[in-house]
């Protein structure tokens, strides 16, 4: 049977990052790809540009990882953003920050951190399959001695890093083939569940495609349980979709439906959107009022496009009971106030989100409580370790899943090295 010191299985970022670590530090890497090529994933990340970190803080950066942020602390004071940025700049890719703290290659190319990362594999003499599906793992005494590929064929190994992804996106090669491996070596799956993925709504005007292709920037929104409990809040762009909203605000919503349905049952969830974020209702209503007394004599459906988009412009005035052709002389100030609350909570009815086939993460995964921290090896079985989406860790879009990728792929590939040299 081949023997290597470091089996890597799945060519995604965490996997190559932990192959790369593992490289520096001397060990014999092998690193194993069902799919015809390394990166797939990383590839169409950051719609084709790679949103390789984030240079929030630390403790940002944890936040803004919804899904067991705290897990990651250890990983991520040792190969943080910084690191990461540092790493590759090494390579010879320099990054450029956007908005909110958003890492990007200045070639906007997703395609050449994939390849800086595959090259410096090579020249650091990691082996590399493709086309080799991963079938098990080979446990024998309680100890993770290599795998079983597809073919039937054994590969032997000091130690194992599980890196094959979670479940979203199944073209990408991503189709959780390590939650049953995790399980035959001891591990708890957690429950698994689509997140940063669209919101499904059952609102008549949603159901009538009334707003489909809505875009608005920079809204608020508010996500409540049923009792009006508020369960997050999110800024940013949204779009309105036929079957609900997305949109990065609408993304960074998702894993609170997914857990609050778990929670409750699918209940509808009410979420409102605040159009001016950044005014209070009576600053909202001021405005509103200004408008149109300019124009006393205009129908308000008309006096009200400076300040609202157009298309909002009918649904609203109908939910404010207000008829299009009214003009501003014969409306009861009352009907004002409506208008101006709904723009600060336009509601809407959410009924769940899309599946995880279409969802850019997968939340749940190995469970964290059995994996430690500090190396990302596993607590049941030596020998064995995780990195990137298959563990129950997820985050917001924004690089962030990435660089959890990245930070527990190097600590993994790291902390592999060194225990087998430490045993040796
Ligand atoms: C469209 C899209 C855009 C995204 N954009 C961003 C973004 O901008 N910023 C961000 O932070 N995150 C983004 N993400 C999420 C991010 O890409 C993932 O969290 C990240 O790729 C996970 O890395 P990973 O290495 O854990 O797994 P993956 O990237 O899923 O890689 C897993 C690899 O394992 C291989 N594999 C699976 N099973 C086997 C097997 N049996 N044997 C051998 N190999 C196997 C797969 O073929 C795959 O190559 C995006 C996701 C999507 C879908």
């Amino acid at each position: 049977m081949e023997k290597y010191d470091i089996i890597v299985i799945g060519g995604g970022p965490a996997g190559l990052m932990a192959a790369a670590a593992a490289g520096r530090q001397g060990a014999r890497v092998l690193l194993l790809e069902k799919g015809e090529r390394l990166g797939r994933k990383l590839i169409i990340s950051g719609g084709g540009r790679c949103n390789v970190t984030n240079r929030k803080p630390s403790d940002e950066l944890v936040r803004q990882i919804v899904g067991n942020g705290r897990f990651m602390y250890s990983a991520l004071s040792h190969f943080g953003s910084e690191e990461i940025i540092k790493f590759f700049e090494g390579l010879g890719i320099k990054l450029k920050e956007e908005d909110h703290g958003r890492m990007f290659p200045v070639t906007d190319k997703a395609i050449s951190v994939a390849n800086a990362l595959i090259e410096h594999i090579r020249q650091l003499g990691v082996a590399v399959r493709l086309h080799a599906p991963v079938d098990r793992l080979l446990i024998r005494d309680g100890r993770c001695e290599g795998v079983v590929l597809r073919n039937g064929e054994r590969v032997g190994a000091g130690a194992v890093i599980i890196a094959v992804g979670g479940r979203s996106v199944p073209a990408t090669g991503s189709t959780g083939d390590g939650y049953a491996w995790a399980e035959q070596a001891g591990h708890t799956i957690t429950n698994l569940y689509p997140t940063e993925v669209p919101l499904k709504a059952s609102d008549e005007y949603i159901r009538h495609k009334a707003l489909q292709g809505l875009s608005l920037r920079d809204v608020a929104l508010t996500l409540a349980d049923p009792k009006g409990k508020r369960l997050t809040s999110q800024r940013g762009d949204i779009i309105f979709t036929h079957f609900g909203l997305s949109g990065p605000a609408a993304l960074r919503c998702s894993h609170f439906v997914s857990v609050a349905h778990q929670k409750l049952g699918k209940v509808p969830l009410p979420l409102t959107v605040d159009l001016f974020p950044d005014l209070t209702q009576d600053q909202v209503l001021r405005d509103l009022t200004d408008l149109v007394e300019h124009e006393p004599k205009k129908a308000v459906k008309n006096a009200l496009r400076p300040l609202l988009a157009e298309r909002l412009i009918p649904l609203l005035l109908s939910m404010a009971a207000i008829d299009e052709a009214t003009t501003f002389a014969h409306l009861p100030k009352d009907r004002w106030q409506h208008l101006a609350r709904l723009t600060k909570a336009f509601p809407v009815t959410i009924s769940g989100t899309l599946g995880i086939d279409e969802a850019f993460v997968t939340g749940g995964g190995v469970s964290i409580r059995e994996i430690d921290p500090s190396t990302m090896g596993s607590r049941l079985t030596p020998g064995l370790y995780f990195a990137g989406e298959v563990m129950d860790v997820h985050a917001h879009t924004g690089g962030y899943n990435i660089t959890v990728a990245f930070s527990s792929g190097w600590t993994a590939g790291t902390s592999a090295a060194g225990h087998l040299r430490a045993e040796e």
